[in-house]
């Protein structure tokens, strides 16, 4: 006899002997039995106890009629191998029901063998096993959706430095995240499961907690609070948690989760901020200083005591209102100009203005505004510093009454010492007295200096006051440069002056006073050089203005310097210029004329090399 391979293969005499209560036995315990020809084409039989179809003729054409479309390549892979090696079919694929749904079976079928040991029938029995499947699925699902629920919890309560846990009522964790149990230096098998004393919780801690977990069963509420302790490796810190509620079904509270927050650099941050603005408060209330913060649109949002001393209004008052109607009437316009440009510009500006005061009268202030900008380079607004000048201001009015008023007594002697002088000059003429006519040339020459340097106080004391009027006509100004030099070289006795000629070029200005500029210029080049150098005198056009230059090749002015020189009174502190007499006011007048009359000065220099004056006016567009 031939054995058949696969020790599952029965013996065709045992079957023989046993098919019956086999059968009976297969049939009874099965659902479905069938039978096949040997090479499985033809169906002999089915009986489908309601799950399949019933076959009582053979059939061919079995497969489509009962084996899922998506099966029946796997199917017929598991025949062909089954048949080569006459073992057991055993196979779990889907079927088409006799309600024609798609159901699950498996399906075993034992090769019968004749005693040449060829298969002569495959016997078999198939069970719906649809729910099991329906079940295996469902809990697949359900399995693959708690494994992503699982994953998107753990990767948001990993990432996070944030403390997460879960407790039970019986205050035992059951879940802790990555960053909990880092902070414990504990893994999740030694933490889970224990209570708060066991994963390092001191008795105060422990019990605090506990406590709050009993609260939150009782009330159903979450509960937040604040709570400090030391950090295994940054020291003391200062902790904000949340304890919530899990609420089963029946609505009863089933576990506490928490998170807690390490809030020290916050809380740090916080106290640092009170801190300065602590600071900053007591620094502007126990000034003088008025003190005022802008926001990015210009308005107030800030005054200190001192402003609110000095306009006699409360803070809100000034908050809601400011103080602009408090402005002297003459300074509105300056305030308004300059307000509205640093605004727009965001520069630093200072300016000075009187206002109304508490005592009744006007106070003279010094404002200095400065812009604010955030790290990203945005603008925050001014901060504001003013002091009050009046003190400064009423002391530089008395000064210049006095000087005005020396100017104006010394004046009167002077004019009398000349009329002598030149009296005496002719005197001396008559007598042929070659000496004294000398002696008296030489008085006269140092009482037009002093002459030239009371007219310069007064003509200070004139611009302060505001009492010096431009007296324009049309002028060719090229021709007054000429004159002006051509007249001062009669003077010169050491420097070679130079003059570029030019074509005519006509200003509406005040002939006399840009006469005096140019003078003023021409003789401090001479003052501040050597003799022997040269002057060159020029009178351009350019860039459409008339531009006037003086240079020289004298001691020159620093960096430093160049900027003040046009203030009133500066002189540059030089050894080299120490011996050189002046009030420093000649620039300061220039200055002043020039710019009343809508012109610009300014200088150029290399110190040791020599200095360029310049002026510039509009052309006359007659
Ligand atoms: P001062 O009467 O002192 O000359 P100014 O107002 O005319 O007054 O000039 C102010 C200062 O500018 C002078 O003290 C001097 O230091 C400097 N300065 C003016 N002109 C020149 C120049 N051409 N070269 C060098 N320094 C000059």
């Amino acid at each position: 006899m031939t054995q058949p391979s696969g020790n599952q293969t029965i013996s065709h005499q045992n079957l023989v002997a046993n098919e019956e209560r086999f059968r009976a036995l297969v049939t009874a315990t099965s659902d479905v039995v069938y039978s096949m020809s040997p090479d499985w084409l033809v169906m002999r039989q089915l009986d489908g106890r309601g799950f399949l179809l019933d076959t009582h003729e053979p059939l061919v054409n079995w497969i489509p009629k009962y084996v899922h479309p998506g099966d029946q390549q796997k199917v017929n892979a598991t025949i062909a191998d089954a048949i080569k090696h006459k073992k057991i079919f055993q196979l779990e694929h889907r079927v088409v029901r006799a309600d024609g749904t798609v159901g699950w079976t498996i399906s075993r079928a034992v090769p019968i063998l004749d005693d040449k040991g060829e298969i002569t029938e495959w016997f078999g029995a198939a069970s719906d096993i649809t729910d099991r499947k329906r079940v295996e699925a469902a809990l697949r699902d359900a399995k693959e959706e708690s494994d992503l629920l699982k994953r998107t919890y753990e990767t948001i309560t990993g990432g996070t430095p944030d403390l997460m846990y879960v407790f039970d009522l019986e205050y035992r964790f059951t879940y802790a995240n990555q960053a909990l149990l880092t902070m414990w230096g504990k893994t999740w098998d030694n933490a889970i499961g224990k209570g708060l004393r066991e994963n390092g919780y001191e008795e105060w801690h422990a019990t605090m907690h506990e406590r709050e977990i009993d609260q939150i069963r009782a009330t159903k509420k979450p509960l937040r609070g604040e709570v400090s302790f030391p950090h295994a490796v940054l020291g003391r810190r200062v902790y904000d948690y949340i304890l919530i509620p899990v609420i089963n079904s029946q609505g009863e509270v089933e576990a506490v989760a928490g998170t807690t927050r390490d809030i020290t650099d916050i809380k740090n941050a916080e106290i640092a901020i009170s801190e300065s603005e602590a600071r900053f408060r007591t620094m502007a209330e126990s000034t003088d200083v008025m003190i005022a913060v802008g926001d990015e649109l210009g308005n107030a949002i800030y005054f200190n005591e001192a402003w609110i001393n000095i306009t006699a209004r409360t803070l809100e008052e000034l908050l809601k209102n400011g103080w602009l109607d408090l402005l002297h009437p003459d300074d509105r316009a300056l305030v308004t100009k300059v307000t509205t440009e640093a605004l727009r510009e965001k520069n630093s500006v200072q300016f000075e203005f009187r206002i109304a005061d508490n005592r009744g009268g006007y106070s003279w202030l010094l404002n200095r505004a400065t812009p604010r900008f955030h790290q990203d380079g945005s603008f925050v607004g001014f901060v504001s510093s003013t002091i009050d000048i009046t003190g400064i201001k009423e002391n530089e009015q008395r000064k210049n009454d006095f000087i005005s008023m020396v100017s104006h007594e010394l004046k009167t002697p002077l004019t009398s010492a000349i009329s002598y002088v030149q009296v005496s000059q002719k005197k001396a003429a008559e007598y042929d007295d070659a000496l004294t006519a000398g002696m008296l040339d030489r008085a006269g020459v140092q009482l037009r200096k002093m002459t030239g340097m009371i007219n310069g106080f007064l003509n200070v004391s004139r611009l302060e006051s505001g009492m010096i009027h431009m007296e324009r006509e049309l002028f060719d100004l090229a021709l007054l440069v000429k004159e002006a030099g051509t007249e001062a070289a009669t003077t010169f006795t050491g420097h070679h002056l130079h003059f570029s000629p030019s074509a005519e070029i006509m200003v509406n200005a005040d002939r006399e006073k840009i006469g005096q500029v140019i003078n003023n210029l021409i003789s401090n080049a001479e003052k501040y050089s050597a003799p022997g150098t040269s002057i060159h005198i020029a009178c351009n056009t350019v860039d459409g203005r008339a531009q006037v230059s003086v240079s020289d090749e004298g001691i020159g002015i620093s960096p430093e310097d160049l900027p003040r020189l046009f203030e009133r009174f500066y002189r540059v502190k030089a050894n080299d210029t120490k011996h050189i007499a002046g009030f420093g006011i000649g620039l300061y007048i220039c200055s002043e004329i020039i710019k009343a009359l809508g012109g610009e000065i300014w200088a150029t220099s290399t110190p040791g090399k020599g200095s360029t004056f310049y002026f510039s006016l509009p052309l006359s567009r007659s």
